[in-house]
């Protein structure tokens, strides 16, 4: 580009270690062997790793690299890092540039201060960092970043990493069990691909810093609504303002150099909101490019004075941020098991494939609930922004009449004269796009993949993506289980007979409606789904024996692994709630008592100057604006009391879920009630009065 003289597709991954610098770099046998690894996830001898290391660092050095780190995804859903120099003193009392295949391989971080939501006591300090070699080493901030797994000294899994890699191989091996069993003995290998639409907010960074509540939380806690939002319905999709254009520039710039492919850019639904998407990757590689493009948001917002936000409801009264986590199972070969494909062959196997999806969907939705449950998300699901805290599935009129005929044994679409039967029968053509679009559906089929809407902006991808795989590659392998040992000439009748088993006991989960209605949650109801609607209701589900049996089964957690994780979700939600309740406390105390103060005061005393000058003169006008005002400062004073003094009993609270309930049910009550007496009031106090800045100049900024 300008400022570096580089085409596009020169910059693009030219701080990546990636294939083609590998083969350009590596010995022939060392490529090859490295390949292996990556492919079929064998084991890599030492010496390989040396001389892949030995090519890493030169390589990383002309890129002008100091450090490597290895890059890790602790339980804080955040990356960590820890950086070392290659330099090594020589005999000669000068330094030689080092990187040995040990380094590469084997980090060995100090664990204690990550969570671990009681996996390891604090003496246990010793944790491991293994590099992962599926997901390409890049160049950042002069350092070489290793993607890495982080582990304990006794094995269990410290990250987001490790499982997400776990469960990749699990539906490996049971979506190849089930296509080798069809007679796809072609395939050796699949895997997830995900493609994670990300939403987030700007704003000017001279007014964030001013707001304690965006500092310290990252959303809004008092402040009344702008007298715009997004009713207009003019933001979405809307022209780029060049402040904003600029920002997106740079920033698609700093992601294609990383190797992440940006793809799209638009305005979002709220004022000041927008959203970007990259072209979809293998899952690992899709997750750690999400953390990066997270990063390099706030980064590039950051050198443009902008605040980049991502948290999941930083405005009241507009829409939130999700992460809309597209969905798909591809072959070795690259052919995407979801789509409908145009041959009878490969709709038996497409159906199969789409009722293990449709199974899982149904058997785990707690677990889909729960893989996107955060103290921020919940503000979204369920506020007619984002998909209810239901799960269900859309999958659009035509597919759900495939289903159906399937189920009934009758013919589909009659006008095409085509007998609806599995295998030798063909199945009629359905095109890709026969579906509408449905913004309120939580997990919708999009032609040939799924897109789980519910993700909040802030969650790390990998944990749905756990949920997914490690589901589907359990209804695969009830599939298997049922097919196996069918004779072929009745493998025909038994695959029709399952799906039509299989679509009578899971066909409640599915739903094309509207589903921000009443109604919806009603007959969810009635048909027995899980409506969880806070962290707090779901997390008991993630115990339950059926999901523990789950997770221990396809070795994706071990039991403790999944409790830890448990503690975790439990103890961050009580903590945010908490910071949230003394963010606004100090807020309310400091910052607006005394403004609202200040402006009855000035209000008051120039009523009183008039009076005196003259005295037949009304202030009912000046009358009524103190009078409103200090019914206001009454409920707040009484209201603040009540938020301080819920807090502290809320310190007290020895067990994790009782807290979590506890802040859910006692104080974001209270804060939701001390914010509408706040934002009554700051509605008639000029802004002038104020320390931080209102809505108004939060939203229309830019
Ligand atoms: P929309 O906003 O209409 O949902 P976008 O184009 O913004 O669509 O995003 C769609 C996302 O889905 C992109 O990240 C895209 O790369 C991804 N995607 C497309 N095909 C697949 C697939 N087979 N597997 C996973 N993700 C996919
Ligand atoms: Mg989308």
């Amino acid at each position: 580009m300008k400022e570096t003289g580089n085409s596009i597709p020169e910059l693009y991954g030219s701080l990546v270690f990636n294939d083609k610098v590998m083969r350009e770099r590596l010995p022939k046998d060392t490529y090859k062997a490295l390949r292996k690894t990556i492919e079929n996830g064998t084991h890599l001898e030492l010496d390989v790793a040396n001389t892949v290391a030995a090519a890493m660092k030169e390589w990383a050095v002309e890129h002008g690299a100091t450090h490597f780190t290895h890059w890790f995804q602790p339980m804080t859903g955040f990356t960590a890092e820890k950086h070392d120099s290659f330099i090594s003193p020589d005999k000669a009392g000068q330094i030689i540039m080092e990187f040995s295949g040990k380094e590469l391989i084997k980090g060995e971080p100090d664990a204690s201060s990550f969570p671990s939501g009681g996996l390891r006591a604090t003496f246990e300090a010793r944790g491991y960092t293994a590099w992962d070699p599926t997901s390409p080493a890049f160049i950042k901030d002069g350092s070489l970043y290793i993607p890495t797994a982080f582990c304990s000294y006794s094995g269990e899994a410290l990250d987001k990493k490790t499982p997400l890699l776990r469960s990749m191989e699990a539906l490996n091996r049971e979506g190849v069990r089930l296509l080798h069993l069809l007679g796809r003995k072609d395939v050796r290998k699949i895997d997830t691909t995900v493609g994670s639409e990300q939403e987030y907010f700007l704003v000017d960074k001279d007014l964030y810093k001013k707001r304690k509540d965006l500092l310290f939380c990252g959303r809004t806690l008092l402040g009344a609504p702008a007298p715009k939002g997004q009713e207009m319905e003019d933001h979405y999709f809307g022209v780029l303002k060049p402040k904003v254009a600029s920002y997106m520039h740079d920033l698609d710039e700093e992601l294609w150099k990383l190797g992440v492919p940006a793809k799209t850019k638009h305005n979002e639904v709220a004022p000041a909101q927008h959203e970007l998407a990259p072209v979809f990757d293998t899952a690992n590689v899709a997750v750690d490019h999400n953390q990066l493009i997270m990063e390099i948001m706030k980064k590039v917002a950051d050198k443009h004075h902008l605040a980049c936000l991502l948290h999941e409801k930083p405005f009241e009264g507009v829409n939130g941020s999700g992460k809309h986590n597209n969905w798909s199972i591809v072959t070795d070969s690259g052919e995407n098991l979801l789509d409908p494909g145009k041959t009878p062959a490969e709709n038996t196997q497409f159906l199969l494939f789409l009722l293990a999806v449709i199974e899982a969907v149904d058997d785990y939705a707690d677990l889909m609930r729960i893989s996107v449950a955060s103290a921020g998300n919940d503000h979204r699901l369920g506020a007619n922004e984002a998909p209810p805290a239901i799960v269900s599935i859309f999958l659009g009129d035509e597919l759900t009449r495939v289903l159906s005929s399937i189920e009934s044994g009758t013919d589909f679409a009659k006008e095409q004269q085509t007998l609806m039967e599995i295998g030798a029968h063909v199945l009629p053509h359905f095109a890709k796009d026969t579906t509408d679009r449905n913004r309120t559906s939580p997990f919708a089929f999009t032609g040939n993949k799924f897109e789980f809407r519910m993700p909040g902006s802030a969650l790390s991808v990998a944990g749905p993506n756990v949920i997914l795989n490690t589901a589907v590659a359990e209804s695969l392998q009830n599939i298997c289980g049922k097919l196996e040992n069918i004779p072929e000439e009745n493998l025909h009748d038994a695959i029709q007979n399952l799906l039509k088993e299989m679509i009578r006991r899971h066909k409640r989960i599915l739903f094309n409606g509207n589903g921000y209605t009443d109604e919806w949650i009603k007959e969810a109801e009635k048909r027995g789904l899980y409506n969880l609607k806070s962290l707090p209701d779901a997390l008991p589900e993630f115990i339950s024996q059926k999901n523990l049996d789950l997770f221990t089964k396809h070795h994706i957690f071990t039991k403790e692994e999944i409790f830890s994780r448990y503690e975790i979700l439990l103890e961050n939600y009580a903590k945010t709630i908490h910071i949230e309740s003394l963010t606004l406390q100090d807020m309310v105390r400091k910052d607006f008592t005394p403004a609202l103060f200040s402006y009855m005061a000035d209000i008051a005393s120039e009523a009183l100057e008039k009076k005196k000058l003259l005295p037949s003169l009304s202030s009912s006008y000046e009358e009524q604006i103190i009078r409103t005002l200090t019914e206001s400062s009454e409920s707040i004073s009484v209201l603040l009391e009540k938020l301080c003094a819920d807090t502290k009993k809320a310190e007290q609270h020895q067990d994790t879920l009782d807290a979590a309930r506890y802040y859910h049910d006692t104080i974001l009550l209270d804060m939701e009630l001390l914010r509408g007496s706040v934002d009554q009031a700051e509605a008639i106090i000029p802004g002038t009065y104020l320390p931080y800045p209102t809505y108004d100049e939060l939203l229309f900024s830019l």
